[in-house]
């Protein structure tokens, strides 16, 4: 498969180039230049097949000519380490849960798939590879736990001191392996410039191959469409038509289901649902696209005032902007909606979603209404409750069990290296084998 930049068609580069450099020179997002559409028979025996399966045959159409059938099973096997189950929440309504992994939240499936395909890529080459993720917490748990024990790959986390949560910080910082964590005195912003200085810096770049697993590699954003393959195999026979909503900040996720559609997934309608950050709701209204300043909200992983993949949806609609405002509908929420709706699905139901989920839920159910007795729908459920637990806790009266394995991760070890800001010391910290010393 190759992949062109959305800032220019022209501009096509391999599999490898478009995972190793994350984003093209232009700035642009890679983008298949071609999308497989699967054969009617995958769809008719989907109900029949595990997820693992359908995830070899997926990523199979995609990459056939890049990678051997054993390389995608290895791939596919080690993402699809946990489930996505489907959970009916009320008549015609089921959550897809994309929570059961490490991390607690969907982009563990990006985050897996990614790493275990840079391994492969890389089989062979000479220089060191190393992931660089500047976090403020949630990234970096999802990418060191996504890498964590993959051959051939060093993932390096850069943090500021005391700046982030302590469950957050143990994620990263107790795995060791081929995880290492830099404790930088300083701000986020410290930590984000020190990465691209690196990614600049021409003596460190011929020494070892520096890359950053950024959420708008392919080799994130690709592997989410498998989880709207295996939804759509575990609904129950209806004849009604599928709406499926996404609760969204940058945009990956939902562009990952248009993946899907195109590749002949029956999904009717899809449904962009954000909170008060609205910037692609108002577009979907017929506005045109503008980018704000992010709001803080309670569902705070969608705080995005700018989406990043919002090209990406374009690209996968031919640009044709009346096409892309036909297939997905917009709908936002504010707190006090996404509050009532947790409560009340948890005293009709007894379900209990995250602030995101809420956002979801919510969507689908505005959408549902407007079209009484024509769809089933689902709303994706990207992280766990208990991961946004204080915002769950006061708004159901409740005290929610962290689950276990994300307690596993307070009981480990704090291994970090502490750094200060300059450039000097990450520079010469990447020229001393410092991995050795730590095995
Ligand atoms: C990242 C994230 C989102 C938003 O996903 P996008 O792909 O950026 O739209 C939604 N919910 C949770 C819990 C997240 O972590």
């Amino acid at each position: 498969m190759h992949f062109y930049s959305t800032n220019n068609p022209n501009h096509i580069v391999s599999l490898k180039d478009a995972v190793v450099k994350g984003l093209a020179p232009d700035q642009g997002l890679y983008m298949p230049t071609e999308i497989p559409v699967l054969p009617k028979e995958f769809f008719e025996n989907l109900p029949k097949m595990s997820f693992r399966e359908i995830g070899f045959e997926v990523i199979g159409a995609l990459f056939i000519g890049d990678l051997t059938r054993d390389q995608i099973k290895e791939l596919v096997d080690h993402t699809l380490a946990f489930d996505a189950p489907l959970v009916k929440v009320e008549e015609d309504v089921y959550a897809l849960e994309l929570f059961h992994g490490p991390t607690l939240a969907f982009k563990d499936f990006g985050a897996r798939f990614c790493s275990k395909l840079m391994a492969i890529l890389m089989e062979g080459e000479e220089r060191k590879i190393r992931v660089l993720v500047a976090t403020s917490g949630d990234t970096g748990s999802a990418v060191a736990n996504g890498f964590f024990k993959v051959n051939g790959v060093e993932v390096i986390v850069l943090y500021p001191k005391g700046k982030v949560s302590k469950l957050q910080e143990m994620q990263f910082t107790t795995l060791g392996e081929n995880v290492t964590a830099l404790e930088v005195d300083g701000v986020f912003d410290d930590c984000q410039t020190l990465v691209k200085q690196a990614f600049s810096d021409v003596e460190l770049n011929q020494k070892m191959l520096l890359t950053s697993a950024n959420s708008i590699n392919v080799a994130r954003w690709i592997p989410q469409c498998l989880y709207y393959f295996y939804a759509f195999s575990r609904l129950p026979k209806n004849n009604k038509k599928l709406a499926i909503s996404v609760p969204s900040g940058n945009f990956g996720n939902l562009g990952a289901g248009i993946l899907a559609e195109r590749m002949g997934l029956p999904i009717d309608t899809f449904i962009a649902s954000t909170n008060v950050n609205r910037v692609v709701p108002d577009f979907l209204e017929g506005n045109p696209f503008q980018s704000k300043p992010s709001v803080a909200t309670i569902s705070n992983s969608m705080d995005v005032g700018n989406p990043s993949n919002f090209n990406r949806l374009l690209a996968l609609y031919g640009n044709d902007e009346k096409l892309f405002r036909e297939k997905v509908k917009g709908f936002y929420f504010d707190d006090v909606d996404t509050q009532k709706a947790m409560v009340q699905i948890k005293e009709e139901t007894g379900y209990i979603m995250d602030p995101h989920g809420a956002v979801g839920y919510l969507g689908l159910r505005n959408y549902m209404k407007m079209n009484p007795g024509e769809y089933v729908g689902i709303f994706l459920e990207t992280a766990h409750p208990a991961k946004f637990k204080s915002v769950v806790d006061e708004t159901l009266g409740i005290d929610l069990p962290i689950p276990e394995r994300l307690m596993a991760f307070m009981k480990g070890k704090k291994q970090v290296l502490e750094m200060g800001n300059s450039f000097q010391e990450f520079k010469s910290f990447l020229t001393t084998d410092f991995t050795d010393g730590h095995r």
